[in-house]
């Protein structure tokens, strides 16, 4: 199929209403999706819910697109990754708003995720994935070769909707994959509006995009026609997609949840570092797979550090994303605002202090203040689980090995940080925490030349950096004899 010139390209606007992408064409379906605004608690939208024979129709266009592009050189297929990036940078404005509709993050939030979802892109289809030669002697030859799987099936939470989407389509598309991708069904606007941008781009059935609900996801990890899940979302489902991946032996990536330890170390300023740490906390109202969601505080610095917080959280302004002094948005989903405020109930009734929030307002929306509890147990359940919303607990240690300990005593395993203003120490009790991506005075910090992904429950494979782009690849050795 032609690919649509340029000029075209940069003329077309978005549509007003939404499509699914199967097969190079926009097309509807007879369900449909309501899409709840979560600063409002209404709904705002609906669009098209693909089911079983959208799936199947998808899969077969991808299918039939792959010889094509997997013939195609790396180059040219990273010339079309650079016009996405370009076509996302145009369309910030109109994609950034309806990202904050669906999502409920500051508008400035929402520019920023689509700004660094065209960076990356960018980025990274700049990575080499060279042929290794493993031996060349006068009797042999032997490389390791690699390459693209098949049909890749993406499969997105609502948190950060276009970044953790990007990722895995520039992933398998630069590497010569086609894929079928579904968001979230609490937030299916934006990507299938970038799925239009797609269109304008990439050769018809090279990327389908299926909005839809869980049993969607289900149907795709199950279907024989797909080579690869790319699964970012709870451990949970995270294990129903491995379980059920494992039927036909497909490839998966599994990017799940976290419950991150900042260790904040003796001899820091805490004045100095209490807007990083509560930020790294709060940012998207906590709902970041990475988001520090335990804070260890060595005693001697407990009571500055505390304070501090308490006041980035009494400054932090709670709103409507569209309002444009707004910091923290609302809970994105009437589910997980209802976790949340039956922890924050769990946590009052174990007798914890609240130094900051732990109220639930009234009116409409998902909001709530960011809430700092201390005086709580390692046993507690703030502690225990993944939170994935705007409360923290700040817990106190006196000696490190045995914040470590508490730092490890999880079955999560995605990130943590250490806090201090000896780099040298820091990076030595960095590197005892059993995560993924152990950071040093920062946390939450990423590029797409540095692999991540989680430990333990957290995942299984990294996505980005060579190590990420050739989990979308099948090694392949090739052995010549040369007598
Ligand atoms: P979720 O697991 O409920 O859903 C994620 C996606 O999976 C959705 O598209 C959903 O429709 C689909 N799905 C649901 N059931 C399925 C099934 N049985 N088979 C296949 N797909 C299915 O997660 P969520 O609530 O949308 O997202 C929040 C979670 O995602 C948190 O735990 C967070 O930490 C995690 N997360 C991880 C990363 C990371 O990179 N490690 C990034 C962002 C979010």
């Amino acid at each position: 199929m032609a690919i649509r010139s340029a000029e075209n390209a940069q003329s077309a606007a978005l549509r007003k209403d939404f499509s699914l992408l199967i097969g190079g064409e926009l097309v509807s379906s007879e369900r449909r999706l309501d899409v709840i605004d979560p600063a409002l608690g209404t709904v705002f939208a609906r669009c098209p819910a693909a089911e079983r024979p959208e799936l199947d129709r998808a899969v077969e266009a991808a299918r039939s697109a792959f010889p094509a592009w997997r013939a195609r050189s790396f180059a040219e297929r990273a010339a079309l990754v650079k016009r996405l990036s370009q076509r996302l940078r145009e369309q910030q404005n109109e994609l950034a708003e309806l990202l904050t509709r669906e999502q409920g993050k500051p508008l400035a939030q929402s520019v920023a995720e689509l700004d660094r979802g065209a960076a990356q892109s960018d980025a990274m289809v700049g990575i080499d994935i060279p042929v290794e030669v493993i031996a060349d002697d006068n009797d042999k030859h032997i490389e390791l070769r690699y390459r693209p799987l098949g049909v890749v099936g993406i499969i997105t939470p609502w948190n950060a909707p276009v970044n953790l989407a990007l990722g895995p389509l520039v992933s398998a598309l630069y590497t010569g994959n086609t894929v079928v991708l579904k968001p979230s069904p609490y937030t299916p606007l934006t990507t299938l509006k970038v799925g239009e941008l797609l269109n304008e781009i990439f050769p018809g059935g090279v990327v389908n995009v299926l909005a839809g609900g869980d049993e969607l996801g289900a149907a795709m990890t199950a279907h024989r026609g797909i080579d690869k899940i790319s699964f970012t979302g709870s451990v949970a489902t995270g294990k129903k997609v491995l379980a059920s991946a494992a039927a036909t032996l497909k490839r998966v990536t599994l990017e799940l949840g976290g419950n991150d330890p900042a260790i904040v170390l003796d001899d820091v300023d805490a004045k100095a570092i209490a807007k990083k740490i509560f930020f790294a906390a709060f940012v998207n109202s906590g709902q970041v797979c990475m988001a520090i969601k335990r804070i260890y505080a060595h005693e001697s610095v407990y009571d500055d550090l505390c304070a501090a917080l308490v006041d980035e959280a009494k400054k932090a302004k709670v709103g409507n994303g569209l309002d444009p002094t707004t910091e923290l948005g609302p809970v994105q989903n009437k589910m997980q605002y209802d976790k949340i405020v039956a922890l924050i109930e769990d946590t009052k009734n174990a007798g914890a202090t609240f130094l900051a929030g732990g109220e639930i307002p009234s009116g409409p929306g998902y909001f709530l203040q960011p809430t700092l509890v201390t005086n709580i147990a390692d046993d507690s359940r703030l502690v225990q689980e993944e939170q994935f919303g705007p409360i923290v607990p700040i817990l106190r240690f006196s000696d490190v090995e045995d914040a470590l300990r508490r730092a490890n005593d999880t079955r999560y395993g995605l990130s943590g940080s250490v806090w201090t203003k000896d780099l040298e120490r820091g990076a030595e009790i960095a590197a005892r925490l059993e995560v993924g991506t152990a950071w040093v005075n920062q946390h939450r910090t990423t590029s797409a030349f540095v692999p991540f992904g989680g430990a333990k429950e957290s995942g299984l494979g990294r996505q980005y950096s060579v190590l990420g782009l050739k989990s979308y690849m099948e090694p392949e050795v090739v052995s010549i004899a040369k007598h």
